[in-house]
């Protein structure tokens, strides 16, 4: 049976909850014949930890020293930010952890290798990074965060950041649920992996990942079942794990367990939650009937709080399909053409944006129906 590991941070002592955490996790025969290891944190952009928003690194500090005393020689911290990867590295000093016996490796820079998705859900192929084809073991460390698209963005999520920039936001266009399960289910069938969710600081809000509020849960959730790991952070952020799609899919495409895991440590009851979380669009197993959905109640953005705006264009050049410009320094979205993708939500740090569920009063009634009648959340 599957299993999840929940532990409370005592802070200042990271390593001690780090270490029985993974003691639990990586055992020695999880690391039998394992040679290279890569840690792959959420670094979104250059916002500290303690914002929410990304991978706290005193989790990976306190992992690179168990990892040495299991006598691990090649340690490898890989990211892709959506940002700047250069610029997010330094501004968070992430080359720092080198000095413990890691290597950090900016993705970016590295040497692509095409691979084709076992699913085919949205890409038929994309790149990884040599560093993520040449490890043993992946230790995926992302962070709890609500998620204007998706809902969430934990485990399953974070590996997202693996493929090439270019790939992400095709991904966004195709559909970015079946691109994160492309990416998952090649990387779960080809390597071994340990799945951390950083809830020491996570973020709530209906404009995650990049922006919301920080909230101190002082946790750290782990396991070697992705699936089972993002089931248990959902239900400690206070919903059902059914209504984030992705994590839906990939249970259903029998990647991991939603419902069929042991506990250890803290229980889901004690430690859970409520979160503020973004409207959310019905989903349904079927493919037609989300998209239907997804369609009909579109998010759309657009500027709220214009005086914030610097003009920094991050927006317009992070939108997949060219769909924002700034005419008379004034921030322009064409609402016909969006395909609320979020994107520019997501690019946007000064928290200009906003955003609008198409068909907003049929949504509200809808959603009040569905809590009255099925007391669903
Ligand atoms: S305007 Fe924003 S939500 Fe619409 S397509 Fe562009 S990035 Fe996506
Ligand atoms: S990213 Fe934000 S601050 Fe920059 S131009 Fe767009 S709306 Fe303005």
């Amino acid at each position: 049976m599957s299993h999840v590991c929940i532990t409370k941070v005592k802070d200042p002592d990271i390593y001690n909850a780090v270490k029985s955490c993974f003691s639990e996790i990586i055992t020695d025969e999880l690391l039998n014949g394992v040679r290279k290891i890569l840690i792959k944190p959420n670094l979104l952009n250059s916002s500290p930890a303690h914002t929410g928003v990304t991978t706290d690194l005193r989790i990976i500090e306190s992992l690179i020293g168990i990892l040495r005393e299991k006598n691990i020689k090649e340690i490898i911290i890989g990211e892709g930010s959506f940002e700047d990867t250069e610029k997010v590295f330094k501004a968070l000093e992430v080359y720092r952890l080198e000095k413990f016996g890691a290597k950090v490796v900016n993705f970016e820079e590295d040497e692509w290798i095409v691979v084709e998705s076992p699913l085919k859900l949205a890409l038929k192929h994309f790149h990884l990074p040599k560093t993520v084809m040449d490890c043993d073991l992946i230790i995926n460390i992302a962070k709890m965060k609500t998620h204007s698209d998706t809902g969430v963005s934990l485990g399953i999520k974070n590996l997202l950041g693996c493929i090439l920039k270019r790939e992400r936001m095709a991904g966004h266009i195709m559909g970015i649920e079946k691109t994160i399960l492309d990416v998952f289910s090649y990387l779960t069938e080809n390597k071994r992996m340990v799945s951390v969710i950083d809830g020491i600081y996570a973020l709530e809000g209906r404009l995650g990942p990049a922006n919301g509020n920080p909230v101190k849960m002082d946790l750290i959730i782990a396991g070697t079942d992705s699936v089972a790991v993002d089931a248990a952070s959902v239900r400690i952020m206070g919903y059902s794990p059914e209504r984030i799609r992705h994590i839906l899919l990939a249970s259903g495409f029998g990647f991991g367990e939603i419902e069929n895991y042991e506990v250890s440590g803290e229980s889901i009851e004690n430690v859970k939650r409520r979160f503020d979380m973004p409207p959310r669009i019905p989903s349904f197993r079927s493919y037609l009937l989300s998209y239907l959905m997804e369609e009909f109640f579109k998010k759309i953005p657009y500027p709220k709080f214009e005086e914030r705006c610097t003009r920094c264009e991050s927006c317009a050049l992070s939108c997949p399909i060219g769909n924002i410009t700034l005419i008379n320094s004034k921030v322009n979205i064409d609402e016909k053409e969006c395909i609320g993708c979020m994107v520019c939500i997501e690019a946007c740090r000064r928290g200009v944006l906003d955003y609008r569920v198409q068909h907003e009063l049929i949504y509200g009634v809808g959603r009040f129906v569905y809590k009255l009648v099925l007391r669903g959340d």
